[in-house]
């Protein structure tokens, strides 16, 4: 573990708390003032774009979000958000998915589909055995014409 509050700016003499550090840096090493050029916000939770306070959501994929939907790659996907994934567009929280399968909750009570129960229940323990339930429901709901994922 690191500790996180005992750490500084990099910058000789600086005494700052230190937000930047370099895509993928797990850890901030400068200060705003100090940061070098491509460094990047990896603490404050903004999008990177210069100016942009809106709260990031896109990455590419594994990495923590950094732009807002404005801002975003073509190749960023939103690593943050979980959102109602009905395919028309949809902003809303989503609280239904399949228990048996992930348990991941996929879709807002509007966008409900077959089946679907009410997952709000944190699940966060066992993911691994989650992810092959998934797979496994996935596979056993492949003839399901509404799904594909
Ligand atoms: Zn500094
Ligand atoms: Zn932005
Ligand atoms: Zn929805």
């Amino acid at each position: 573990m690191i500790n996180v509050s005992s750490r500084r700016c990099q910058a000789t003499g600086c005494l700052r708390h230190p937000n930047f550090g370099f895509q993928g840096d797990r850890r901030a090493t400068f200060c705003c003032r100090h940061k070098a050029t491509g460094m990047i916000d990896v603490v404050s939770r903004r999008c990177q774009h210069p100016g942009c306070v809106r709260r990031p959501l896109y990455a590419m994929a594994g990495q923590r979000a950094m732009f807002c939907r404005t801002h975003k790659d073509p190749g960023h996907t939103d690593v943050v958000s979980r959102r109602c994934n009905f395919e028309g567009g949809c902003d809303r929280h989503p609280s239904f998915g399949w228990k048996q399968g992930d348990g991941k909750a996929r879709r807002c009570a509007h966008h409900r589909l077959e089946g679907m129960e009410s997952v709000k229940v944190n699940n966060r323990r066992g993911s691994a055995a989650a992810a092959a339930a998934a797979a496994a429901a996935a596979a056993a709901t492949a003839s399901t014409p509404a799904q594909a994922w």
